[in-house]
């Protein structure tokens, strides 16, 4: 079969296309309906049928692969390494479960998990999943203020988190955040459970805080069943950054999910089981929950965890894991190949890669250059991926699990069987054509494994991501695309204020509060600016209070420093704008609102075209003046 008709049938007729996949799958009770859309645009996938994310990522194995590899834990930062099989991840997560019930756990109730990459997150996600309770995963990089907000927003009943980190070579610690955190959020935890890597001493607050080690002793021999969960339930809440300075809980299903991903791994991937995946994205991420954890398990493969960065202890480091543990698929994001392309191209081939097939990169465009570096240092394919935390899996790509659809450089590929992507005119909502530019949009029903909802805030839900596109409830991405005449897919940023630093999604409203926040800062803009490296960084601009605060440049140094140091401590070093500038005022509408396109255009050295609305044009000149210092 051809892509292009294996993509027909499953627009023309979802509902016989994912019954066919769901046999990917291992159904406890089997659906009685494939889809309920009866209530647009909510999706319900694989309705009346019951099944568990843990069981198919690791019971299912069991009676094949216990003794086999499922997930090896390598860290360069502590030079450890772990493999649990099959059977002893099976254990642990028993043990993590079992715990976790101890703690007053049940069915439905949230449990957040912060922590670095260790073997002891995905456990902790996975025994999560066994017994129905809904994960957040908070990206360990995140600080007080952000993991704060999560903390508020998701209720959780525990809290696991870890001592600390480390990032290459340097313990960042994880408690005195979280402690922080849990301070600000009006939603208090009423257990936290640390893992103690013995990394960093911290304070633990008695009655609230309890020893994994000490806990999970008591606890060997647990058996803890499965729990069946409908196709429909929660399995985890992943936060996201918008255009308010509120972060939105991604929610995700079950069913529909585990079969996404099934699928995916097959048609996708083409990542058999017994093999090993290695993406070196974070637990924290949607890819790490995707394709860390739950995609490569369920499709029976071993995953490679890794704590490291790509050039320690040298630029080689990736390449020699992928030798060492027969890598066959492999997923990393452009900023790291670019990271990587800064050494010597000769690491690319020091070590023996037989055993890889493709190297996919997301979560950013991929560059040309980079493209063609990375394809013919490896001699291997590199396949673009374009998706969101909100798709859970690609939407753009090439399949070649079902045909050797061509890719071409510049283009992630061709929309993904289940998503009827549409380019569409943002201010008619017309269908465009070849060549055109405007908003990727999907017209529902999503596929399985995209979001449900908005946690806790249905209305958000249809608000935000169906009301943008004139006359028409469909699911606006907001990037910008164009399409050539063969179907490829470009894409040409983003439609609204987020921005992507080094593949990690930003909201700009939110790192401006963070400025605001400043006592000296009157108001402030944020904009993400073209970076060679990181593909974006964030630059600001604050208006002081008392202009005169920042009269000499050591003035303006100094106060630079200390409005870096309010976001690093609120959001975390991820959000840390490059720079900010102080200007007198900042370009704006007659209307008020920030003209945030010019001042990018401005800090890209681009024209930024003829502002009629503009109510002080001064303001740009301010702009360009404080850049050159
Ligand atoms: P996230 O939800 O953090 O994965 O970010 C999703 C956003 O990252 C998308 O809406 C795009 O703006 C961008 N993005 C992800 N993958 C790609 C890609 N392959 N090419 C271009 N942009 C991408």
């Amino acid at each position: 079969m051809t892509y292009s008709e294996f993509y027909r049938r499953s627009i023309a007729d979802p509902s016989a296309f994912w019954a066919e996949e769901a046999k990917r799958i291992d159904w406890h009770t089997p659906f009685t309906q494939v889809l309920d859309d009866s209530k647009p645009p909510f999706a319900r996938w694989f309705v009346g049928g019951t099944t568990n994310l843990c069981h198919n990522a690791v019971d299912r194995w069991l009676p094949t692969q216990a003794d086999k590899p499922a997930l090896i834990f390598v860290s360069t930062e502590t030079d450890e390494e772990r493999i649990l099989t099959i059977a002893d991840l099976h254990r642990e997560i028993q043990r993590m479960a079992a715990v976790m019930q101890t703690l007053g756990v049940v069915r439905g109730d949230r449990v957040l998990i912060y922590m670095p990459m260790v073997p002891e997150a995905v456990i902790a996600m996975l025994a999560c999943a066994r017994i129905g309770a809904i994960h957040s995963v908070v990206f360990g990089g995140f600080a007080s203020m952000s993991l704060g907000s999560r903390i508020e927003d998701a209720t959780p009943r525990l809290i696991i988190s870890a001592d600390g980190g480390s990032r290459a070579g340097k313990v960042v610690p994880y408690k005195p955040l979280l402690d922080e955190a849990i301070r600000l959020s009006a939603h208090k935890p009423s257990a936290v459970l640390m893992i103690n890597r013995g990394l960093t001493p911290f304070s633990s607050e008695p009655g609230r805080d309890h020893d994994y080690t000490a806990l999970r002793a008591s606890h060997l021999d647990a058996q803890v069943p499965v729990v069946w969960l409908a196709s429909t339930d929660t399995s985890y809440i992943l936060y996201t950054s918008g255009t308010t300075g509120r972060p939105k809980g991604v929610q995700r299903d079950v069913g529909g999910y585990a079969v996404a991903l099934a699928s995916s791994m097959k048609h996708i991937y083409c990542g058999n089981p017994g093999e090993t995946y290695f993406s070196t994205s974070d637990i924290g991420w949607v890819v790490g929950h995707s394709y860390i954890v739950y995609g490569p398990l369920i499709g029976g493969m071993a995953t490679l965890m890794y704590e490291g960065t790509p050039v320690r202890p040298d630029a080689g480091i990736l390449w020699q894991l992928v030798e060492r543990f027969k890598v066959t698929v492999m997923f990393s994001a452009p900023t790291a190949i670019r990271v990587l392309k800064k050494h010597d191209a000769q690491w690319l081939s020091r070590y023996d890669l037989s055993s890889l097939r493709s190297l996919f990169l997301a979560g950013e465009p991929l560059d040309e250059p980079t493209s063609s570096w990375i394809s013919e240092g490896l001699g291997k394919p590199i396949i673009d991926n374009y998706w969101q935390t909100e798709t859970g899996w690609p939407i753009l790509t090439v399949a070649h699990g079902i045909d050797k659809t061509p890719t071409r450089l510049g283009s992630p590929g061709l929309p993904m069987y289940g998503f009827d992507v549409r380019l569409l005119d943002e201010n008619t909502g017309q269908a465009l054509g070849p060549n055109e530019k405007g908003v990727i949009a999907i017209a529902q029903p999503l596929p399985p494994g995209c979001m449900q909802t908005v946690w806790g805030d249905d209305d958000r839900f249809v608000k935000t991501y169906f009301s943008s596109i004139p006359g028409q409830q469909v699911y606006s991405t907001f990037d910008w695309g164009v399409r050539d005449s063969d179907g490829y897919y470009f894409i040409l940023g983003r439609t609204d204020d987020v921005i992507n630093v080094a593949g990690h999604r930003l909201g700009t409203r939110e790192i401006e509060e963070s400025i605001n926040s400043h006592p000296a800062v009157a108001e402030c803009a944020v904009v993400g600016v073209a970076d060679p490296l990181k593909g974006q960084v964030a630059i600001g601009f604050a208006v002081l209070r008392d202009p005169t605060a920042a009269a000499s440049s050591a003035d303006r140094l100094a106060l630079e420093g200390a409005v870096l140091a309010v976001v690093n401590q609120q959001l975390g070093a991820i959000a840390r704008p490059a720079r900010v500038y102080f200007v007198n005022l900042l370009p704006k509408t007659r209307s008020g609102k920030v003209l945030r396109r010019s001042i990018q255009a401005v800090c890209e050295g681009r024209d930024p075209g003829v502002l009629t609305t503009i109510e002080d044009a001064s303001a740009l000149t301010a702009l360009r003046e404080a850049l050159v210092g």
